[in-house]
């Protein structure tokens, strides 16, 4: 019996269980992203996908049947424009006193119930349901 008889299963079995702690770290970490992704893309409001140029159910069925690479993409390029849409438009609210400033389109209008902004093609708040009138 050889050292090399007694070392090389030690040192395979040790090379086994990194291996199954990587794939392990891999997956538990991909995961968290995409359950990151994925609750991050379904609280992020419609008219902050709107202002991004994008689509909200688009992104949550992206996210959910297509993890990879949907996720990662949602992550790194998709929610920095949402989170700008809406920084954008909280700060303007917040320096006009209500109006849109530098508007690049909607929403223009609050709800009357709650004060969720508004995109002028819904007939509801798309947060309490609160029937919207219609503008002439
Ligand atoms: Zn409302």
């Amino acid at each position: 019996m050889s050292i090399a008889d007694v070392v090389g299963p030690v040192v395979g079995s040790g090379i086994g269980i990194l291996l199954i702690l990587m794939v392990l770290a891999v997956s538990v970490g991909g995961f968290i992203l995409w359950l990151w992704a994925l609750i991050d893309s379904i609280t992020r409001p419609d008219w902050a996908y709107q202002r991004a140029g994008s689509n909200k159910v688009l992104w949550i069925l992206l996210n959910i049947l297509v993890p990879f690479p949907c996720s990662l993409i949602y992550l790194f390029a998709v929610r920095g424009g949402l989170r700008d849409a809406q920084s954008t438009f909280y700060t303007s609210v917040g320096s006009s006193g209500g109006g849109m400033v530098g508007g690049f389109g909607p929403p223009a209008r609050f709800c009357g119930r709650c004060g969720w902004p508004v995109s002028p093609s819904n007939a509801f708040c798309g947060n309490c349901g609160q029937a919207i009138a219609q503008l002439p």
